[in-house]
């Protein structure tokens, strides 16, 4: 089924046909009623955005961009994390840096080169690890460090409902339930000091949504990737998952419906989980050194022994 007579842009699960202006209005209303359903963003906020480059968190910074201009009491700035990966990062933190400029929007960046004194790729030759583990981490550190030095209420991320399906099914696989109680539109611990609160307005939004939507606005004109995404695990959960969509259309939707109905139990399950201060950094930790500072210190070794 059509919505009008024009041209269509996309055709939804439901089998529903839309064209860019429907899809557009389609796609924002469905934004707005997640950040309401969920209570992700108060009266006045000072919201950072993680961004990429790329077309999930251009799209997010671009729609809480159109609400602070209506709302001045919401502050928006974009923070960027360069992990120094050749031949990719350079290029979406291009993308990045234009778009902020474009918009009038500021934009922080913090490279793993001056915080951690080497990127991601000199990582990489050090440890014999999958990238996307130690990058995960090392990310993840620098922007909770970063949003409570910026003095952020609140970070917005790009995740949007297929990564969020690859996760709880990755926790799933890898046992990791207790991984899962810390997923969710409102992630991380809330109310809890030591961590900035993640929220993620594409929550609800599929990933071919959320494509379509950065594409037909304008957002961004080329689609770039990690060089490193096809070593990982969620890279097969993702393919995996496709193949069953493609199948089976509304699964990711069934799954994350159901995956919001056990959240609260989850969350009361782990709600006791002691979140502790690194010993050497301060950062908030399950244990008494974070990985972050493990890692750090077998890189530190593991230098010293090539030298
Ligand atoms: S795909 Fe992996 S290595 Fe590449 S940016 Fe993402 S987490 Fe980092
Ligand atoms: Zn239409
Ligand atoms: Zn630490």
């Amino acid at each position: 089924m059509n919505c009008c007579n024009a041209k269509p842009v996309i055709e939804l699960y439901s089998g529903e046909k839309l064209c860019k202006s429907h899809f557009t209005g389609y796609f924002e209303n469905k934004v707005f009623k997640t950040i309401s359903r969920f209570g992700l963003i108060g009266k006045e906020e000072n919201i950072g955005v993680a961004v990429s480059g790329g077309k999930d968190s251009l799209t997010v910074l671009h729609i809480l961009n159109g609400l602070s201009r209506q709302n001045p009491k919401i502050k928006i700035n974009a923070i960027a994390i360069d992990e120094g990966i050749a031949g990719y990062r350079n290029k979406t933190l291009e993308t990045a840096r234009s778009f902020c400029e474009k918009n009038s929007i500021g934009l922080h960046i913090f490279s793993y080169k001056e915080e951690f004194g080497l990127t991601l790729d000199e990582m990489l030759k050090i440890l014999k690890v999958k990238p996307c583990t130690i990058c995960g981490i090392f990310r993840r550190y620098l922007l909770n460090k970063k949003s409570k030095e910026l003095k952020l209420t609140k970070l917005a991320t790009g995740h949007n409902l297929d990564d969020e399906c690859q996760s709880v099914m990755m926790n799933q696989m890898k046992n990791n339930i207790e991984a899962s109680s810390r997923l969710g539109p409102n992630a991380g611990l809330v109310n809890n000091d030591k961590f900035v609160q993640r929220i993620k307005p594409l929550y609800l939004c599929t990933e071919k949504e959320a494509t379509t939507y950065a594409f037909i606005n304008n957002l961004l004109d080329s689609f770039n990737e990690c060089p490193n995404v096809s070593q990982s695990f969620r890279a097969q959960v993702r393919d995996m998952l496709n193949d069953l969509e493609s199948k089976s259309p509304g699964i990711k939707y069934s799954t994350i419906n159901s995956f919001l109905q056990v959240l609260p139990m989850l969350k009361e399950r782990f709600k006791d989980g002691i979140v502790k201060a690194c010993a050497k950094c301060s950062e908030p930790s399950a244990n008494d050194i974070c990985n972050a500072c493990i890692y750090l210190e077998k890189l530190k070794k593991n230098l010293i022994e090539v030298k």
